[in-house]
């Protein structure tokens, strides 16, 4: 609600550009103004770091984008293939038409990244870009960021943090852990749809893909999108105010409760990912014997939203990347659901949904029985 009262002004009478030199020009211009600072406290960054964009894709092309013309000499990029889909097919775009290497580093079981493997694999002066989110956006699990910003300030190489899930969840700092360029998204902090930034280091140059009037200190062109960044603004001091007021921690006891409850309900049942060194909002549960899609059109009907790993933007769900990435087979990938909590959910809210998801769980299994024993996984079950 805070977010929403922030941007009507700015909706409504309150319609200048803030490019423009007129008055109702200038209180936009200071309106993003203080949107960018807010957003760079809760980043840990300068107002001057930031770069509003539309969206957290944006966000990691530009990343990638400013990092190849940089070093337009260096044919080789390090990720993982646990990253989100706006890291991953961009890597393998620059791989199949612009002859980049690329080396993968591998996740365990929990979804944690070898960083010693990354340290194997970055090489001072051929290293275009390497980069590793801060947190998974299908297991909430945690990158080791500080520790790959460090291998990356050594090797003398770019270091990229796709920050999208842990901005408002969990304490960022881009002063604190080193990276050059760090990607946010406004809906996944409770801001609108469609806004986003990349914080760039001011120890490094940038290069704009969007070329044109200058805007944003000509890092990105185009008329700002005031309303928005206004929001995405508020909804970074709402977001600081509740880390710091515990809010987090009572939304890490609520996700424990949910589990714990779904892990008790229903057989055949565990978590994803590090049960330690994840995001206190969310969870992924595999249920075997259960398709994720079939779980997500029965839920969707009982008004509780669940995710199966990948997008059905295409129409067709393939098994999760994420998970098939941690060592899983695709039948596991087929089975295992996210869900989100914020700040907003109440325990009411997860015992409802706990009833629901049992119940849908089971009509699934007798359409489709459960074959062979009980999974055990994710170091709970
Ligand atoms: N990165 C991560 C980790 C995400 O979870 C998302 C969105 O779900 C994105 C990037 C893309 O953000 P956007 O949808 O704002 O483009």
């Amino acid at each position: 609600p805070e977010v929403r009262e922030a941007m009507l002004p700015y909706l409504e009478g309150a319609y200048g550009n803030p490019s423009g030199g007129y008055r109702f020009g200038k209180d936009s211009r200071k309106a993003v103004e203080a949107a960018r600072e807010r957003v760079a406290s809760l980043a840990g960054a300068k107002a001057e770091e930031i770069v509003f964009t539309s969206c957290g894709t944006e966000s990691n092309n530009s990343a990638f984008y400013s990092a190849v013309e940089t070093y337009p000499d260096r044919k080789h990029l390090v990720t993982t293939r646990a990253e989100h889909s706006a890291v991953v097919n961009v890597v393998e775009y620059l791989e199949a038409t612009h002859g980049y290497e690329v080396d993968w580093v591998p996740v365990d079981e929990g979804g944690w990244v070898d960083v010693d493997a990354m340290e194997g694999v970055v090489r001072p002066g051929e290293t275009a870009l390497v980069s590793l989110m801060w947190a998974n956006n299908e297991t909430g699990v945690l990158g080791p960021v500080k520790e790959a910003a460090g291998i990356c300030e050594e090797a003398g190489v770019l270091f990229h943090t796709d920050a999208v899930q842990a901005m408002g969840k969990v304490p960022v700092s881009v002063a604190a852990c080193g990276a050059h360029y760090l990607s946010i998204s406004g809906h996944k902090m409770h801001a609108p749809k469609g806004v986003g930034a990349l914080v760039v280091s001011e120890r490094v140059r940038f290069h704009a893909t969007m070329i044109g009037g200058g805007q944003e200190g000509g890092r990105r062109s185009g008329t700002e999108n005031v309303a928005s960044i206004v929001g995405m603004g508020k909804a970074a001091e709402v977001m600081e105010r509740a880390m710091a007021e515990g809010s987090m921690e009572r939304v890490k006891e609520l996700r424990d409760r949910f589990e714990g409850r779904i892990l008790g309900a229903i057989e055949g049942t565990g978590i994803n990912g590090d049960i330690e060194r994840r995001l206190p909002n969310t969870t992924n549960f595999f249920f075997e014997g259960v398709d994720a899609e079939g779980l997500l059109i029965l839920l969707d009907n009982d008004d509780v939203c669940c995710s199966p790993g990948s997008a059905c933007s295409t129409g067709s769900f393939e098994p999760s990347r994420v998970i098939t990435a941690m060592g899983y087979d695709t039948e596991r990938g087929r089975s295992s659901v996210r869900f989100s909590l914020s700040m907003f959910s109440t325990e009411g809210e997860i015992d409802e949904a706990v009833k629901l998801i049992a119940a849908a769980a089971r009509k699934l299994r007798v359409a489709r029985p459960v074959r062979g024993s009980r999974v055990v996984g994710g170091g709970r079950a």
